[in-house]
């Protein structure tokens, strides 16, 4: 087996996938993750073929889905084969590995439909007391049913795309204002890439959730709020959201969160029967936002009221159908604590309570040329962590 450093949270119990490229050659590849490298898998698959099914065609792509496509028997027979590879010869790898370091890591799925969803109750109740004072937080289907939106597919970009303040109308003393975002904001989120398609008219159970989901990355939804709290009624996110959202370059698969699974809060009012637990859905995963390199927020995904399965049934139930490389995001994960939030919306409570940063500087909002990096890691096996990498994007000035 080929050496790891000690603390790497990208050992032979993660091996997330993601798509490469080499200077010199524009060519886009799938690799994965291991210690401080990059596995070059196609032409490991293609050498080592000969016994069980022929997977180096899933793997000789620019991108995840055909392999999305494939479903879950094959899913779980390359990463067996995966870590037969990692825990064999090192002298059978080496040729196939490059240093992260050395290569650009690009968008590894061509995204089709995304949805976003609003699952963590303390964040809806936190936005729910700030726009809707004196009202009700939550609003009465919201713990009846996942609520979400469908996004633009278009404007997902990989970790590391600057990000161009948008511009757009909000609402003035005097009627709409036209300008740069003056309230630009970002949500740490946890989004879920589908694989093995569904055909219109099905539905999936909340029990064959992993026969779907392939697994999960990170995702910041960059939101401008003043562009939002205008446009948003009665119809919900439009122009205030689809200008950007980015995501992590690496997909961890759902069998390597095995040992992260825990039970999710109680459900209080009962679920429809569709939309009830089977078994134990929540992710165990522990979130870290970064402005400017400082930590301001440790969002826990634990608590997350709905989780990834019942997301999925709901979104199907109506018989939507789902394609490899459709993408849902958990919404805005936000913990009970004040340091658990994960958007400046609630962090600054509306732009009210500025955020102190160590170096004496305040936020409210995010200025042109702040960076957000956004960093997870959940529970791996025998007490060890495993990664789900970063998320990280720097505002640029508005193009008006
Ligand atoms: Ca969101």
């Amino acid at each position: 087996m080929i050496e790891l450093p000690g603390s790497t949270l990208f050992g032979p119990a993660n091996l997330p996938y993601g798509v490469f490229s080499v200077p010199g050659d524009r060519r886009r590849r799938i690799g994965v993750a291991i210690g401080d490298h990059v596995l070059d898998v196609a032409p490991l698959a293609d050498a080592s073929s000969g016994g069980g099914a022929d997977l180096a065609p899933l793997l000789a792509s620019p991108v995840l889905n055909p392999l999305l496509a494939a479903g879950r028997r094959t899913w779980t027979e390359l990463r067996a084969r995966l870590t037969d590879w990692i825990h064999g010869p090192a002298e059978v790898l080496r040729p196939h590995l490059l240093a992260v370091g050395e290569v650009e890591l690009h968008l590894p799925v061509d995204v089709g439909d995304y949805v976003d969803f609003y699952a963590s109750e303390h964040h809806a109740t936190n936005v729910g007391r700030i726009f809707r004072p004196g009202s009700e937080p939550l609003t009465p289907n919201w713990k009846h049913l996942p609520i979400g939106y469908h996004g633009r597919s278009g404007t997902i970009v990989v970790s590391g795309t600057d990000i161009v303040r948008p511009q757009g109308q909000r609402r003035g003393d005097a009627g709409p204002e036209f300008g740069p975002s003056t309230r630009l904001d970002i949500e740490a989120e946890v989004g879920f890439v589908l694989g093995a398609a569904t055909r219109m008219g099905e539905s999936v159970a909340v029990a064959d959730v992993a026969e779907h989901v392939f697994g999960v990355f990170l995702l910041n939804d960059w939101s401008a709020r003043d562009i939002q709290a205008w446009e948003s009624t009665p119809l919900g996110p439009f122009l205030g959201k689809s200008f950007a959202t980015s995501v992590s370059p690496w997909v961890v698969p759902l069998d390597a969160l095995d040992a992260a699974r825990v039970a999710p809060p109680p459900r209080d009012p009962p679920l429809l029967s569709y939309l009830r637990d089977v078994d134990d859905r929540g992710l165990d995963l522990e979130l870290e936002v970064a402005l400017n390199g400082h930590v301001v927020s440790r969002p826990p995904f634990a608590g997350m009221y709905w989780t990834a399965a019942q997301q999925l049934a709901h979104l199907t139930v109506n018989g939507a159908s789902v394609r490899p490389g459709d993408v849902f995001a958990s919404g805005t994960v936000s913990g009970p604590e004040k340091e658990q939030r994960g958007s400046l919306l609630e962090l600054s409570w509306g732009g009210t309570e500025p955020i102190a940063l160590p170096d004496g500087d305040t936020r409210t909002f995010l200025e042109d040329g702040d960076e957000i990096t956004i960093t997870g890691t959940a529970p791996g096996t025998a007490g060890s962590r495993i990664g789900l990498g970063e998320v990280r994007g720097r505002v640029l000035p508005s193009r008006s």
